[in-house]
């Protein structure tokens, strides 16, 4: 097989062209693209010989890309006009008009490539913009199929539930293949005919990273007894692989570094989603990960000698100086940025530049993706 040219458009820190190495397709990037500076230090330090944008997508011109001459497109448009916590601005939102801009110049390529994965947050699959990129889609060609997926779901106890569309042209002029339902979880690639995408399982309902019921009386840290049964449950899943496989060595990280300073503790102990090495779960890490507390990723207990429920039951009893006292007995830490990746896919080999800050790291890393989902996906695309 001749080497796939391949576009990477939003390449941030390049989550995409890892997963692309490591799928085994043959292949080469032949353009990344994106605006943000210390994104693209992260990603010309990776990877040196790629050719790398540093230019705004609706600046680059329809014979610049045609020159490209590509067979595929892997992007993760910005999300935030997507999340719901975002204002939800969906097409009307400045971000997403480099977006649009690719949909308006699909149709006008000399070549239409032959595959197309995109990424995105859930909230992507009700948004306008998901509606232009199906119209589009299908005007041109395409089949194509839209799933729901997280981590959890390949065997790494991270939850990261992300939208992902992957496509491909019909090769018999007929887009009949397609399918209008999100399946949620990746279907085994030999279970698909192989020329075909896979056919919806039924209805969309992604069940990780998802805000709970309420569910019965808070037992300690503002946990219910279901909020509790559900974290035993995942810690017995044993399809997926423990947070002890993912870290540092502990001789490697300086813990002063990384250790919840005081403050935080008191404020926020009660918020924290605390795993220890052997859970095979912790939550969904994101761009404010070691500066915000709530929902930003979970944080590691270092020290066993003490239960958590001792810690935490009557706590809000306690007087400041106790309170601090009992939470300092879990040695408290967050996931390093190298553990982050680790969670997230990125190979041994991926490294930061020396210059890059802490803080910097987890935002590029928060706005990533997972390298072994996107791996497992592609594998499905070109099969
Ligand atoms: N998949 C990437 C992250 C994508 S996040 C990874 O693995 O790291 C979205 C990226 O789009 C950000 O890095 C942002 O800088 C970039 N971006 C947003 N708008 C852009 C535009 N108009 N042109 C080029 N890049 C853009």
């Amino acid at each position: 097989m001749v080497n796939l040219r391949v576009l990477e458009l939003y390449s941030g820190i390049g989550g995409m062209h890892y997963a692309l190495n490591e799928s085994g397709i043959p292949s080469q990037v032949v353009a990344a693209i994106d605006i943000n500076t210390t994104a693209n230090q992260i990603y010309r330090h990776n990877f040196p010989d790629t050719p790398l944008w540093n230019k705004t997508i609706e600046g680059i011109t329809l014979d610049e890309f045609n020159k490209l001459s590509f067979d595929m497109i892997l992007m993760s448009p910005p999300c935030q006009p997507f999340t719901r916590i975002g204002l939800k601005g969906d097409i009307s939102d400045p971000r997403t008009k480099s977006f649009l801009y690719i949909l308006d110049l699909l149709p006008r390529l000399c070549k239409l490539p032959r595959f197309i994965l995109l990424e995105n947050v859930k909230g992507f699959e009700t948004s306008s913009a998901r509606e232009r990129l199906v119209k589009t889609l299908m005007e041109c060609g395409y089949t194509f199929q839209e799933i729901m997926v997280s981590p959890t779901s390949v065997g790494i106890p991270n939850s990261r539930l992300r939208y992902f569309l992957i496509a491909k042209i019909s090769t018999e002029n007929s887009s009949t293949l397609t399918s209008f339902k999100i399946l949620d979880a990746i279907p085994h690639p030999a279970e698909s005919d192989s020329a075909e995408l896979p056919t919806a399982l039924g209805p969309p309902h992604p069940g990780t990273c998802q805000p709970e019921e309420p569910g019965g009386p808070v037992l300690y840290k503002l946990e219910t007894t279901m909020d509790a049964q559900r974290k035993i449950n995942q810690n017995h899943d044993l399809s997926v692989r423990q947070i002890q496989d993912f870290l540092e060595p502990q001789m490697q990280v300086i813990l002063e570094h990384y250790l919840l300073p005081p403050k935080t503790l008191l404020r926020y102990a009660l918020l924290l989603d605390i795993v220890q090495p052997t859970c095979r779960r912790s939550v969904c890490f994101t761009k404010g990960y070691g500066r915000y507390v709530e929902g930003t990723g979970s944080v590691l207990q270092c020290s066993m000698e003490t239960e958590m429920e001792n810690v935490f039951r009557g706590l809000d009893q306690c007087c400041e100086e106790e309170k601090l006292q009992r939470l300092l007995k879990l040695k408290l830490r967050y996931f390093t940025p190298k553990e982050v990746a680790n969670l997230m896919g990125f190979p041994q080999s991926f490294s930061f530049p020396e210059q890059i800050t802490t803080k910097q790291k987890y935002r590029v890393l928060g706005n990533s993706l997972n390298v072994v989902v996107v791996t497992k996906l592609l594998q499905l695309l070109i099969s």
